[in-house]
């Protein structure tokens, strides 16, 4: 199988860059499986965890939200936020999402509501791919 390079990068840094066989991420418009030589393209990611298979083993990223572009050198994922599955803290991830659950819980405010979705996607993401990991 061939391979491309995949690279995930943050405002803060470059927190993935490797040759992998595929990368599957949530687009705007469903799950998308992006092979080498996939045509090009740019597309708005959702809020969940970035599966990529490389050498048979399967890597698992929390990537918050951004954009995915793949071009005929390389595929890239930007985004606000990202985290492998060992940097991600567990209980900050379960406090915030206590925390969005019962924002959500108290429904006035529809922007503070729309806020609390987001972040309780991300803390979902988050513990989901720390979980897999243990
Ligand atoms: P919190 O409410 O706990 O800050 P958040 O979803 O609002 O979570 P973000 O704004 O997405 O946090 O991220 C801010 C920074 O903190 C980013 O660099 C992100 O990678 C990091 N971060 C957020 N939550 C965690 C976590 N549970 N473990 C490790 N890093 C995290």
């Amino acid at each position: 199988m061939s391979t491309f390079l995949l690279e995930i990068v943050t405002p803060e840094r470059k927190i993935y860059a490797q040759q992998v066989d595929m990368v599957s991420v949530k687009g705007a418009d469903g799950e998308l499986g992006i092979l080498a030589h996939h045509i090009p393209l740019v597309t708005p990611l959702k809020v969940a965890p970035v599966v990529i298979k490389v050498n048979g083993k399967k890597d698992e990223l929390a990537v918050h939200g951004g954009f995915i572009q793949v071009s005929k050198e390389k595929v890239v994922i930007l985004a606000e936020s990202a985290e492998l599955p060992g940097d991600i803290d567990i209980n900050r991830a379960k406090a915030a999402k206590e925390r969005a659950e019962r924002r959500l819980a108290n429904k006035k405010d529809h922007m503070d509501h729309r806020r609390a979705e987001l972040a309780l996607q991300r803390a979902l993401a988050r513990i989901e791919v720390r979980q897999h990991r243990d």
